[in-house]
């Protein structure tokens, strides 16, 4: 179920009095009104603010279309405004949030702690995501607004959620308790420090453990066992050095027991041993809480601004310090509603690691502008939630990054993994590497296919050859267009030519000849169908003459390429497979065992892998996931994302982009896209024949893609300056994508630009 009450239910609801009533319905809770979309069907909650309350926002979700208010006081707002007085707007959100979690029987995992809690979550996620749905928190969003605003979240197809909570007052925890009810609890454990709004460590940590008081089970530490038995908690306990994780926690892992409970909890939850054994080993580093990116001016920047706590600050510092190291180290901070006692802590805690500049910020402040100068440092940005920090840290996010492609190199290993899986044990395998592999980058991924067992590269020209050569790769490279001006090249950087005819193969054991050289290993093409490139079967008598008396070349492959192997109907390949069969039989007893027959593809190893492999197969588009079905072995291993240059609102009437060729039905919003056709972003994917994911709702083109930029409607989408939007990822596969460029994979690839940034995760 997706947030659906109507006005008089969400007054029930949240127990509230109903000022002017209008009879209609809310899909969305609204309580920033900075990055909310217009037209909404929400219910705007005034919550109190540092400086100003929250009722002065209302205007601002009145006129972005909300009719649904939550305040606390009078407010002025026209007839068709349904209002809803309540003495506490905070409460009567928690009171929804609440509401709404009783509505669906699934488990729902409470995480607390002092520390580690996004980490946890991200691990859980991460380890169990394939076997259920999960609902969970964004972010660190644990505070008492966080948590409501995740419990919101939760829809109908979900079969699980994960919550985190965090306190910084007693009492909170309780009302987080009511709201959550969480089945299963994870503690993730109490650090030195302790928030001075607590008496004492044990107070602070007691406090905690009330989210666990209707839990069925907590998992623990072993460590913490005595205080869980003295509070008659139910706990199911693990350690790191426990046997069953051997193996499974790398020495010097980050947080081992937080590793630990994640797998006693993924193990309860029916997680299948060889699955764990495969993912633990693959935990994420850092996920989700610290967010690290290239800044402008060369700097790293570390973005955890979404809470404040003292434990997690350290974590960051130590980060910052150790992990990154660049010459310099700033911290900026933003301490609205931070108590006097504690700011004076988290200032001394930064202190004590002697950044070489810190700055200190309140809540509506812009960044000062001496961060803009700044360079060759790493800058690390804390605050709390509602500081709005996080958002403004984009600012200083490298330009080259707005437009980014990113190649998952687990992903990619996974694919080898499995593609090999399909052939016989003792097949080799090439990986054609053409066309910067795939555009992908120009050594990036050979050299990572290289540390990762294959035997062969394949190229399409010399160059690209000679380009691998020179950047280490070091294993043989096959070259499919050989050209005559190319030999000398070829020889130099010692690439092996795919010859194709007769004529060929006499020029090219004669410029060997002539250099001198002996054993020259040569490749040799066949015509199977394809009708490019490839000599005739009745060629063979010849070029084995040629072969048998020429010491200066050397035969290590027969070959040849599938034409139609996408294609269901597999009559056309089983042919050309036959016909490779009959060059085969001629050929094998007479060129000696070493000579390597191939004719697979990607496509054809998952089709007929088992039969067909010969004795190599040449690996390509599979590698990053796709083939022509969508196959469930193969992880996709691309996103291709963009960013919001800036929202405009727009009248009726006005058209947008070049030649005016939309024209807005309605007011509607727009976000400008920093991509367009020169990045591969193809302009006949104008108005409306393609588009993006924003925050999780496809936008579709409006007006013409331009060079550079595109818009997108944006009209009914919670998004702002800076937000992220998909190209191709978890929303939008590739193929979807490439359907709406009317092509296939293999072009959207290499028709990315190269002045996107390519970044490689692994
Ligand atoms: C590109 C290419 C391949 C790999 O094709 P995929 O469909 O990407 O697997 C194999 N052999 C030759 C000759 C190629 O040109």
């Amino acid at each position: 179920m997706k947030l659906d009450y109507s006005h008089s239910e969400l007054s029930e609801i949240i127990k509230g009095k109903e000022i002017n009533t209008v009879p209609g319905k809310i899909t969305m809770v609204i309580y920033d009104t900075r990055k909310m979309a217009s037209n909404r069907k929400g219910v705007f909650f005034a919550l109190q603010g540092k400086n100003k309350s929250g009722e002065s926002f209302c205007k601002d979700a009145y006129d972005k279309g909300c009719r649904c208010f939550v305040v606390t006081m009078e407010v002025n707002l026209p007839e068709d405004a349904h209002i809803i007085e309540v003495s506490d707007s905070l409460r009567a959100l928690q009171q929804l949030a609440k509401y709404h979690r009783t509505q669906f029987s699934i488990p729902v995992i409470g995480i607390t702690g002092s520390y580690g809690k996004t980490t946890v979550k991200e691990w859980l996620y991460f380890l169990l995501k394939d076997e259920y749905k999960i609902c969970r928190s964004p972010k660190s969003y644990n505070s008492q607004i966080g948590v409501a605003h995740s419990l919101l979240t939760i829809e109908e197809h979900h079969d699980l959620a994960i919550i985190e909570a965090d306190i910084s007052h007693p009492g909170e925890m309780e009302k987080l308790e009511e709201i959550i009810a969480p089945t299963l609890g994870v503690f993730t454990g109490l650090g030195k420090n302790y928030q001075e709004n607590f008496e004492n460590q044990k107070h602070h940590l007691n406090e905690h453990l009330r989210l666990f008081n209707s839990c069925n089970f907590t998992f623990i530490s072993t460590d913490y066992h005595s205080v869980f038995r003295r509070r008659k908690i139910n706990v199911i306990e693990t350690h790191f050095s426990d046997e069953s994780w051997k193996g499974l926690i790398p020495i010097n892992a980050q947080f081992p027991e937080n590793r630990a409970l994640c797998f006693k909890v993924a193990e309860f939850l029916g997680l299948s041993q060889s699955i764990l054994k495969k993912k633990a080993l693959e935990l994420p580093v850092l996920p989700g809480r610290m967010e690290v990116f290239e800044g402008i001016n060369n700097n790293i920047i570390i973005n955890d601004a979404y809470n404040i706590d003292i434990d997690a600050l350290e974590q960051a510092l130590e980060y910052q310090f150790t992990v990154q190291k660049k010459p310099k180290n700033i911290v900026v901070l933003s301490l609205f509603g931070v108590g006097e006692a504690r700011r004076k802590r988290i200032l001394s805690i930064v202190k004590r690691h002697s950044p070489d500049a810190s700055f200190v910020l309140d809540q509506e402040e812009e960044l000062p502008s001496e961060l803009f100068a700044i360079r060759d440092a790493t800058i690390l940005f804390k605050g709390s939630f509602l500081s709005g920090l996080a958002e403004k840290v984009k600012q200083l996010k490298n330009r080259k990054h707005e437009t980014w492609v990113k190649f998952d190199l687990n992903a990619i290993k996974n694919n080898l993994n499995f593609l090999k899986s399909c052939v016989p044990h003792k097949t080799k395998v090439l990986v054609m590497v053409k066309a910067s592999s795939y555009g992908t980058g120009d050594t990036q991924i050979p050299y990572f296919l290289q540390e990762n067992s294959i035997d062969y590269f394949g190229v399409a020209y010399t160059d690209e050859g000679a380009t691998l050569r020179e950047n280490g790769i070091t294993l043989p490279v096959l070259v499919m267009n050989t050209e005559d001006e190319a030999f000398e090249d070829m020889v130099r950087h010692c690439l092996e030519p795919s010859i194709y005819s007769l004529h060929q193969l006499k020029r090219f054991e004669k410029f060997i000849e002539e250099k001198g050289l002996t054993d020259y290993p040569i490749h040799l093409k066949f015509e199977t169908g394809m009708n490019r490139l490839g000599l005739d079967e009745s060629a063979i008598e010849k070029v084995l003459e040629i072969l048998t008396y020429s010491k200066t070349i050397r035969l290590k492959s027969v070959f040849s390429h599938l034409a139609d192997a996408d294609n269901s109907d597999q009559e056309f390949t089983k042919d050309q497979i036959n016909r490779f069969k009959s060059v085969w039989v001629t050929m094998k007893d007479k060129v000696g065992d070493e000579v390597l027959f191939h004719i697979l593809n990607s496509e054809g190893v998952v089709k007929f892998g088992k039969t067909a492999a010969f004795d190599m197969v040449r690996l390509g588009i599979a590698l990053f996931g796709y083939t022509a079905k969508k196959h469930s072995s193969l992880q996709p291993a691309i996103t291709w994302m963009t960013t919001i240059a800036q929202i405009k609102t727009l009248n009726e009437g006005e058209t947008i982009g070049y030649a005016r060729t939309y024209t807005a039905k309605k007011p509607m919003r727009i976000a400008t896209l920093r991509i367009g056709y020169a990045d591969g972003f193809r302009r006949i994917l104008s108005n409306g024949k393609g588009g993006v994911y924003i925050n999780g709702v496809f936008c579709p083109v409006v007006g013409n893609v331009c060079m550079d930029m595109t818009m997108v409607d944006v009209t009914n989408v919670d998004c702002g300056a800076g937000d992220e939007a998909e190209i191709i990822g978890e929303h939008q596969s590739m193929m979807d994508f490439a359907k709406q460029m009317q092509t296939i994979p293999y072009e959207v690839m290499t028709g990315i630009n190269k002045r996107v940034a390519r970044l490689y995760n692994g």
